[in-house]
C-alpha cells in the first residue's frame, strides 16, 4: 500500500466515533514502516491493548475498521488460523477480533468477529517462501498467490464489517 499520514488514519474508520478515533495511538513504527510490503496496516494500541485497527487501501481511498480483543485476552493459541493470512507455520497467537458494524447496524450493537493475528503479523507471514516440494515447486509463486488471498480475504472482512 501506499504511504498514508495519521491524519488519513484518523479520517478512515467506518465503526468507530470521531473521539475514538483522535484518541488512537499509531504503531510505534510508524514513522518507518515498509509500505511497500503492506497489503493493508494492522495494529495493536499500544496503551490500549485490547484494542487493534485494520486500515486498508479501499478502491483508491482508504477505510479503518476498529477492532476489540476479548474480554480476558487470553488469544487462542495457535491451534487455530488466522482468517487473513492463514499462516501454518507462525507461532504467534491468534485472537477473535469483534468489530463493531459500520453505520447504524453497529450502534444497535451488531458485530462480526474473525480469527486475526494477534500482533497482526499477516502482511509479514504471507510473504515467507514456504519449502519447496513436488506440489509447489517454485516458493516465490506460492508467496504471490498467499499475499493474493489476504488481500481477498481481508476485502471479505471488510465486507462484512459493512453489512454486505
Ligand atoms: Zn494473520
Amino acid at each position: 500500500m501506499q504511504k498514508i499520514t495519521a491524519q488519513q488514519i484518523r479520517s478512515s474508520f467506518i465503526n468507530a466515533s470521531r473521539s475514538e478515533a483522535a484518541k488512537l495511538n499509531l504503531p510505534k513504527d510508524f514513522d518507518s514502516l515498509d509500505w511497500d510490503n503492506l497489503e493493508f496496516l494492522g495494529w495493536r494500541d499500544e496503551k490500549m491493548p485490547m484494542r487493534g485497527y485494520l486500515v486498508l487501501p479501499n478502491d483508491g481511498s482508504l477505510t479503518g475498521i476498529m477492532l476489540r480483543a476479548p474480554e480476558g485476552g487470553s488469544g487462542k493459541k495457535r491451534s487455530v488460523l488466522c482468517e487473513l493470512c492463514r499462516d501454518v507455520f507462525s507461532k504467534d497467537d491468534v485472537y477473535l477480533w469483534v468489530a463493531k458494524r459500520a453505520g447504524q447496524s453497529g450502534r444497535d450493537g451488531n458485530t462480526v468477529g474473525t480469527l486475526i493475528c494477534a500482533e497482526f503479523g499477516c502482511c509479514a507471514n504471507v510473504r515467507k517462501e514456504p519449502p519447496a516440494n513436488e506440489i509447489n515447486p517454485d516458493p516465490a509463486d506460492v508467496v504471490v498467490r498467499q499475499i493474493a488471498g489476504l488481500q481477498s480475504r481481508t476485502a471479505q472482512f471488510l465486507g462484512r464489517v459493512q453489512g454486505k
